[in-house]
């Protein structure tokens, strides 16, 4: 997931950040209570698909707060040793911590890190056996924001120690096409506005495939020599890409096909399916069946998934027979 190009192009204040109105209209009255109270922000959990700017979100709280972020992830975190090292070594008082992927925290990790959220502090123990003993670290008060794809994974106790709890949400064509324009303004080169909304259209509400596509489109814009791209030459390039115009491509037409043709759209199993298309049933369920859901292509029930009419009908099949929506 490198993205040369973005340490430039990446939002530093809420206004830059585009969409997500709702949250940024609530997180914007936390920011500026929290500063007017000269107090760390509540801790706070941002769930939501890959690539819908939760890490740019959690540099923007800091950047806002006029604090320092540190960066880290759950898998990072192994031991509590991990944790003590991150607490103790480089945090002020009111920092940002962002854990990345935090579901995948590992479980005495977590029980270290409530009493660091509750009450800015750590129990480390020292030595071993009967001779152990536990002393009590203070921390500065600092804010975990957390970001997760999978907000059921997050245990009871973990999730009440946020204070604030915010899901994002999928970009419309409009706003992916405004942040377009303005990467395209900020790197110099031409796009109209028609093509960065088509380029929006087809890149599964996502910012992170948005930005990918379009360097891509510009790939085929430059090689045919023009300085300006329009929209037939991204319509163009992203027919090239393999997207239809729904943004699926070619890994979410197999899930399609294979839920539809070799098990007669369902219900079926996510492991069942995940082998049939030789993948795992993780990223199905994280990366391609939010989007599919969003689009009303597939729904998840309680005996498996189901393909919908709506689905048929995108892939040209006759609906008879399948349940309306
Ligand atoms: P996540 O952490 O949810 O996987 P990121 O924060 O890494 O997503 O965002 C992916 C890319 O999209 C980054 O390059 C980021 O700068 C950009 N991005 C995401 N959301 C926005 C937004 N609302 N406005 C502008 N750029 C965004």
């Amino acid at each position: 997931m490198t993205e040369p190009l973005d340490p430039a192009l990446r939002p530093k204040t809420l206004t830059e950040y585009v969409g997500q109105e709702r949250l940024k209209e609530k997180l914007g009255v936390y920011l500026q209570a929290a500063k007017g109270r000269k107090e760390a922000l509540d801790h706070t959990l941002l769930f939501g698909p890959p690539g819908l700017g939760k890490t740019t979100l959690a540099h923007i709280i800091a950047h806002e707060l006029g604090v320092n972020i540190r960066v880290t992830s759950g898998p990072a975190i192994e031991k509590p040793g991990d944790l003590a090292a991150i607490l103790t070594n480089s945090l002020e008082e009111g920092d940002v911590l962002f854990i990345d992927e935090i579901h995948r925290l590992g479980r005495v990790a977590e029980e270290h890190l409530y009493p660091a959220m509750e009450d800015f502090k750590l129990d480390i123990v020292l030595g071993q056996g009967p001779a152990a003993r536990t002393i009590e670290l203070p921390l500065p008060r600092f804010t975990l924001v957390g970001a997760t794809t999978r907000p059921g994974l997050i245990t009871a106790p973990m999730r009440s120690r946020f204070g604030i709890m915010e899901h994002l949400e999928y970009y419309t064509p409009e706003e992916i096409g405004t942040n377009l324009l303005r990467d395209a303004r900020l790197l110099g080169f031409g796009l109209d506005e028609t093509a960065a909304i088509e380029i929006g259209a087809r890149s599964r509400g996502t910012m992170r495939i948005a930005k990918r596509l379009l360097r891509r489109v510009r790939d085929y814009a430059e090689v045919a020599g023009e300085s300006l791209i329009g929209l037939d030459r991204a319509m163009h390039a992203l027919d090239k890409l393999g997207l239809d115009a729904a943004g699926l491509d070619d890994r979410d037409k197999k899930y399609l096909e294979t839920l539809i043709h070799r098990f007669a759209g369902g219900p079926v199993g996510v492991d069942t399916l995940a082998t049939a298309i030789s993948e795992d049933a993780l990223t199905l369920e994280d990366v391609y069946e939010p989007y599919l859901i969003q689009l009303g292509f597939i729904k998840r029930t309680p005996r498996g998934r189901v393909a919908t009419a709506h689905a048929y009908d995108h892939l040209g099949l006759p609906v008879s027979g399948v349940d309306g929506d």
